[in-house]
Parts: C-alpha cells; structure tokens; sequence
C-alpha cells in the first residue's frame, strides 16, 4: 500500500506502524507457545577480569529460535514477553538454566565462577519467581547465593517501592550480588545509588563506543568508574569492542569487560571449549 503513496506522508507511515505493532502482535501469540515448545537457548558472554585476563564470570543471555522467522533478538521480544507477562517464566528458565551451567563451570574451570541473570522490573513485581524462589532453588542444589549475579535496570530502583525494596534486602541475604545495567543512560538521578546496596555497575555500551583517550566519553568513565569504587562498587564496562577501549578502561581502572572484542554471546557447550582453549585467561588481554 505504501508503494502507490508515494511521497504522501500520511499513506507512507501508516502501514509501516501497523505492520509493527502486527508483527508484535504475532509475536507475543507465539511467545506463549515458545517456552513449551523449547524454542528458547541460553548464551553466554565471558566477563574479563580487565587487570589479568581472567574468565570467571559470563552473563547470561536469552535467545529465541522462531520456527519460521529465526532467531528473534531478546532487543525486540523481552520487552513484548514483558508487556504479557511471560517474562516472568522465561526468566525463570532463563535463571535455572544458568544456575545448571554455573555449577557446572564451577567444577569444570574454576570455583569462583558467577554467572549473570537478567531480571526484569516485571519479575521483579510478580508473586512467582521471586528472591526468595531463587534463593531456595540455589540452595537445594546446594549452591551459594554468589553463584548468580541478578541484573537490574535504573528504572527498576527509580521505581521502587517497598516490596521492591523488599526482594533486593532478600537477594542480599542470600548472598545473591547485584549489578546495575545500562548505567549512565536512563536517568540523571543518583540519589537511589544511597539507598540501595549494588556490587557491580555496567557501563553501557553507548559510552564505551566511540571511547577515545580525546574523546569525552573517557572523562565520563573515568567519572563512572571513581564514583563506582568510592561507593564500593566493581564496575564492568559493556561492548568493548576494541582494543584501544580495552586498554583506556584498563588505565581508567575498570574492574570488568565484555564485549565482543573478548568473545560474543555463545552457547554453554561452545563456552565450555572456549574456556579449556584459553586455559580462562582471555587471549585479547
Ligand atoms: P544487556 O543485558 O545490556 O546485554 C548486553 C547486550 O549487549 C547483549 O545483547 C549482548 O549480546 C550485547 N553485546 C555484548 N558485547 C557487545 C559488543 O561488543 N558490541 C555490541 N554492539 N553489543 C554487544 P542481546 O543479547 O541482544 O540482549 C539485549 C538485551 O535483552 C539485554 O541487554 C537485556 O536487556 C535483554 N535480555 C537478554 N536476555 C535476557 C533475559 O534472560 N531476561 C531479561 N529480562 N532480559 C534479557
Ligand atoms: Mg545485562
Ligand atoms: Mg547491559
Ligand atoms: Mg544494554
């Protein structure tokens, strides 16, 4: 239809945002049926200790194999998974899923291993699959709660009220570390980094792209990363895809990066051989 519109405004965006908000609509149909139908895989993406290489962390991230478009990207469904409701049992299966493979990796290649769970401000309001779930489910494998790093957002502690606040104290006690995603790019207030108790912040991938020793983006982490440390926190910087961020980070003092210059996403198997081949010292440091 928009081919006959031409240059008319009107008729050239329409089905343009009807196909979307279709396509959508189609996928959040097939969401419900995805998790039965075992169309979800978990990858993982190494963490790198910046000062020695070291690979005892990855995080976690889910992958959905549609039968007939392929491979979805998490950037398009979970926000669709979240707006249902589904997400919640994904993020279930996402996080026992790691779990398995955590313990795994802590008996193959090394004892500290962690692995990092993404848990939406969904889950995070929902009665199933709360902290205290995961805490139970840790320990029936007889697991520490270290073992899983869960994800958060800004959003998240922007919005939280009491029983937010609630499940954050709960995975606390349980040894359950937590890491701020995405930091630096949704809002401007820092009051809530007072009021909660975070062990890791992420840099996001926007100020790590682009990062040169010129550039502004390497004051602003060098900001992020002193402020992370006076407040005790780790920092882990997002897509370092260079080895000239690499080395900017290293001598701004970053803890931890990931990003495609060390390894993509890549299943546990895959992971697995990765980590015998480079014996768990990055080959790009
Ligand atoms: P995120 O948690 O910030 O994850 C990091 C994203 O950056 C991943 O995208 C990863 O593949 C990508 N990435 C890593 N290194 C590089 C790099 O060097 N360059 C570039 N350009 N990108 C890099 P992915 O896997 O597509 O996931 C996108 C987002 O989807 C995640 O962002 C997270 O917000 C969400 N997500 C993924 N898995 C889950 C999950 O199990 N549960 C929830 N709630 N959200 C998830
Ligand atoms: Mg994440
Ligand atoms: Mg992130
Ligand atoms: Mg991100």
């Amino acid at each position: 239809a928009a081919k006959d519109g031409g240059r008319n405004r009107f008729s050239h965006f329409t089905p343009a945002l009807q196909e979307a908000a279709q396509t959508r609509m189609r996928l959040a149909t097939d969401l419900r049926s995805a998790l039965a139908e075992a169309q979800f895989r978990v990858h993982y993406q190494p963490i790198v200790d910046m000062a020695t290489g070291e690979v005892h962390k990855a995080e976690a991230l889910v992958r959905w194999q549609h039968p007939q478009r392929g491979l979805v990207s998490p950037g398009l469904f979970v926000p669709i998974a979240e707006a249902s409701g589904v997400i919640v049992e994904l993020g279930d299966w996402v996080f026992r899923q790691a779990v398995q493979q955590v313990a795994a990796w802590r008996v193959s290649h090394d004892p500290r291993f962690q692995i990092s769970v993404n848990k939406s401000p969904v889950q995070f309001r929902s009665a199933a699959g709360t902290a205290q779930a995961w805490a139970r489910h840790l320990a029936d494998q007889g697991l520490p709660g270290e073992c899983v790093v869960v994800e958060i957002t800004e959003g998240l502690l922007l919005e939280a009220d009491s029983h937010v606040f609630e499940q954050l104290a709960h995975l606390k006690q349980a040894g359950m570390p937590v890491s701020l995603d995405d930091f630096g790019t949704g809002y401007s207030s820092l009051s809530y980094l007072q009021k909660f108790d975070i062990d890791f912040l992420k840099i996001d991938q926007v100020f790590v792209r682009g990062l040169s020793a010129t550039s502004k983006n390497i004051a602003l982490c060098k900001a992020i990363i002193g402020m992370a440390h006076e407040l005790g926190m780790k920092v882990v910087a997002e897509g370092v895809e260079t080895e000239e961020q690499r080395q900017l980070l290293q001598a701004a003092g970053c803890d931890y990066g990931q990003g495609y210059l060390f390894a993509r996403p890549m299943d546990g198997e895959s992971l697995s051989r990765w980590l015998a081949e480079t014996e768990g010292v990055c080959p790009a440091k």
